[in-house]
């Protein structure tokens, strides 16, 4: 109702507005006592590695149970959690929980790849940020090179020039770095190429248009391609049929991620897949 604003009238609150604040609010009450109420968990999920022909690494993925509101999606409330200034203190807990797993994985004879971490903009943004995240990895007992930093194509784009300079220093560092969600950030990997990346994360919603037409299929062809062309890795996120493996195989796509090979799990369970391996 753009004509009510401009003679000062209030404009009407529609229901779908209103239930989205109540929604906000449900959350940013309740995530503020997550953590010290231990709601939060960390979950992982295994990746296939095409040339090992083998289960090879996780990603971290956070989970949220809680007592009020019960699951909700970290697609939901991480963004809710980087407006209300608690996801440093989620960054903290996520950190903390691969630091312990990894001791307690390594504790049982077991070598533990690159996990992935999903690395929130706000880390990136200010100049520090690459330093800051470094201080606090290495006083959690871990290496650079035990974490894969992903971070999403459209946190790269925004503030690139910060975001550049912090993600250089970290690949200095020792840190690898992946490109998460790519192709949902209207990017060209080609102006990606200033950035140290070994790994480029093809976006579920790509790999899942595999099977929608010739062009989305040439399209993940060629994103595989021109990472491969830039030393790049490819991983696919969400591949949930067998179809999409045959494709994605003969594509030469080198990491698959995706229900077909296993949800993420507690980590207990990922130890299995470990072990299998
Ligand atoms: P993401 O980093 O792109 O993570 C992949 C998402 O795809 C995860 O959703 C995963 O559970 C889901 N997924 C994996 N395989 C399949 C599949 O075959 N089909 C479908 N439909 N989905 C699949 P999840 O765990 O709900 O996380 C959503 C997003 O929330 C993540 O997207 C990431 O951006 C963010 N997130 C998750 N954990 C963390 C965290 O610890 N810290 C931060 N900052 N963000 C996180
Ligand atoms: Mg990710
Ligand atoms: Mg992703
Ligand atoms: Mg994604």
């Amino acid at each position: 109702h753009a004509k009510d604003q401009k003679r000062g009238k209030l404009v009407r609150f529609s229901p779908d507005m209103l239930s989205k604040s109540l929604r906000f609010e449900a959350i940013r009450n309740a995530l503020k006592t997550a953590i010290s109420n231990a709601e939060l968990t960390v979950n992982f999920q295994p990746l296939y590695h095409m040339q090992k022909q083998s289960m090879r690494g996780f990603e971290a993925l956070v989970r949220w149970n809680s007592a009020s509101l019960g699951a909700v999606s970290p697609a939901e409330f991480i963004p809710i959690a980087e407006r209300i200034g608690l996801i440093g203190e989620i960054d903290d807990f996520v950190l903390d929980a691969i630091a312990d797993q990894i001791q307690e994985w390594q504790s049982h004879g077991l070598e533990v790849d690159a996990i992935g971490f999903n690395l929130s903009p706000r880390n990136l943004e200010a100049d520090g940020g690459a330093d800051r995240l470094h201080r606090k990895i290495l006083s959690r007992g871990l290496e650079p090179s035990a974490l894969l930093l992903e971070v999403t194509e459209t946190a790269m784009i925004q503030d690139a020039i910060a975001v550049a300079r912090n993600l250089e220093q970290l690949a200095a560092y020792g840190y690898l770095i992946a490109i998460d969600d790519f192709g949902t950030g209207y990017s060209s990997l080609e102006n990606l190429h200033r950035f140290r990346i070994e790994k480029v994360k093809i976006d579920k919603s790509f790999t899942q248009a595999i099977t929608m037409s010739e062009r989305h299929a040439n399209m993940v062809r060629s994103i595989i391609n021109m990472a491969h062309a830039m030393n790049m890795e490819v991983v696919a996120e969400g591949v949930e049929t067998e179809h999409q493996r045959e494709c994605l195989s003969e594509w030469g796509c080198d990491i698959l991620q995706g229900y077909l090979y296993s949800k993420p799990v507690n980590a207990e369970e990922a130890e299995k897949f470990m072990r299998a391996a």
